[in-house]
């Protein structure tokens, strides 16, 4: 039996999807949500449901009874990660779940991103449990910059920090079959380091130009420059600069990575950006 964490969320879902795209019964699948009025349509494909709220962990070791091998999708609120991940790992200890799968950030143990403490101490805890676990260290989501298609062809720009850094982008998609195929494996590395075909802001840019016909630019800033515009638009500064600055660890290579480890696992090349951008529009 399988379990997917999450399974309300974007990537969750697609996971869940995946499992039974590889053949998995939907009556092995269990998708865990903290509210299953959210993973209905799930429900209607025969997927089994229960609720898993991550900061209540007595949910949480009804929720896993059973499981065999579980996809720990990361949780979503920076600052209370590392126990929420920690009480998922300590239920599915004290049910018997043989495997976890757990979806990380690329090169979280050499990286400045900001989002890495949190992925590292989940991984440390992971590395130190009796179960065989699994982290899938995924760089950005290609819908990072997808979902923002319709504000740059608005200000006929791209505007970043990100310098000349490639970014290993993949689709949610892509990660997803990648976490399916890691829960059924065989046998499964500690670390996988996940990322699409590379490509800058400026590559971004010219793509954008060429799908949508309307010529927009890059313009690189410096990150406190983004920061100011951020602000300036109305975000909060704290937020506007932890942003800005990932964007300085992208332009350092942070989020770039020449792995396979993505085409191994899904056994195809991973999506590429033009064709993410081409479905976006
Ligand atoms: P979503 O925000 O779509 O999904 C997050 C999921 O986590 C939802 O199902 C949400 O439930 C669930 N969740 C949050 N808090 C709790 C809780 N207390 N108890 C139980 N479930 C909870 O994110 P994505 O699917 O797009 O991304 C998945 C994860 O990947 C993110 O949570 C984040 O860690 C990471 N991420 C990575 C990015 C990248 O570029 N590599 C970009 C963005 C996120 P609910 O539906 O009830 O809110």
């Amino acid at each position: 039996t399988y379990a997917v964490t999450g399974a309300s969320g974007q990537l969750g879902r697609k996971i869940v999807q995946s499992l039974l795209d590889l053949h998995i019964s939907p009556f092995d699948v269990i998708a865990l949500a903290r509210d299953t009025a959210k993973v209905e349509d799930l429900a209607a494909l025969g997927v089994r449901t229960r609720t898993a709220d991550y900061d209540q962990p007595e949910t949480l070791t009804a929720a896993l009874e059973g499981v065999d091998r579980l996809v720990l999708v990361s949780a979503s609120e920076p600052g209370k990660r590392l126990p929420q991940h920690q009480a998922v790992i300590s239920a599915a200890e004290a049910a018997g779940v043989q495997r976890i799968v757990y979806t990380s950030l690329l090169k979280a143990d050499d990286t400045t991103n900001g989002l890495a403490p949190e992925h590292i101490a989940t991984e440390e805890v992971l590395a130190a449990s009796p179960v065989e676990t699994t982290a899938l260290r995924n760089s950005w989501y290609i819908e990072n910059y997808t979902g923002q298609i319709g504000s740059y062809l608005e200000q006929g720009a791209i505007v970043g920090a990100a310098g000349d850094g490639l970014i290993s982008a993949a689709t949610r998609q892509d990660y997803a079959e990648a976490a399916a195929a890691a829960a059924l494996a065989d046998a499964v590395k500690p670390t996988y380091e996940l990322g699409g075909t590379a490509f800058t802001l400026a590559d971004l840019a010219a793509t954008v130009s060429a799908v949508s016909g309307k010529a927009i630019g890059y313009t690189n800033v410096t990150v406190d420059e983004l920061t100011a515009g951020m602000v300036g638009a109305g975000m909060p500064e704290g937020v506007a600069s932890f942003w800005a600055s990932i964007d300085g660890s992208i332009a350092v290579g942070d989020l770039h990575t020449e792995s396979t480890d993505l085409a191994d696992l899904i056994g195809r090349q991973p999506t590429p950006l033009a064709d993410a951008v081409k479905a976006a529009l």
